[in-house]
């Protein structure tokens, strides 16, 4: 049996799901365990995600800088460029490819390797 369960809530996801895929301006980012896409994430927006997640110890709230993307002209190639602290020129100029980081765990980012 499968469920599919899309939510915002990443605790959720944390009780419930054995795999997470994380989405951006309707594309994947991330895909891999619960595990790993939690304890080692790769991508920037993912990384961020987590980052703003409330904790009992949280002090203050983080967020991601900028706005959502504008999804009818989205930005060109990785489409959290105009957000991500790491962007470098190519990424918005050059989609990032999918590429498996660890057995199962997938993201889609020019620099996911100095992420790991
Ligand atoms: S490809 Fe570039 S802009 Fe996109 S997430 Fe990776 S570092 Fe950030």
């Amino acid at each position: 049996m499968l469920v599919l369960l899309i939510t915002h809530n990443l605790g959720i996801v944390a009780e419930v799901c054995d795999r997470v895929a994380v989405m951006y301006a309707g594309q994947f980012v991330e895909l891999g365990s619960v595990y790993d896409v939690f304890k080692r994430p790769v991508h920037p927006y993912t990384r961020g995600l987590l980052q703003s997640t409330i904790h009992m110890d949280s002090k203050e709230l983080y967020s991601i800088d900028g706005l959502p993307p504008d999804l009818v002209d989205p930005p060109a190639a990785c489409r959290f460029h105009p957000r991500c602290p790491y962007a470098k020129e190519i990424c918005s100029t050059r989609d990032p490819n999918w590429i498996e980081y660890r057995p199962g765990h997938f993201a889609s980012c020019h620099f996911g390797k100095d992420f790991l």
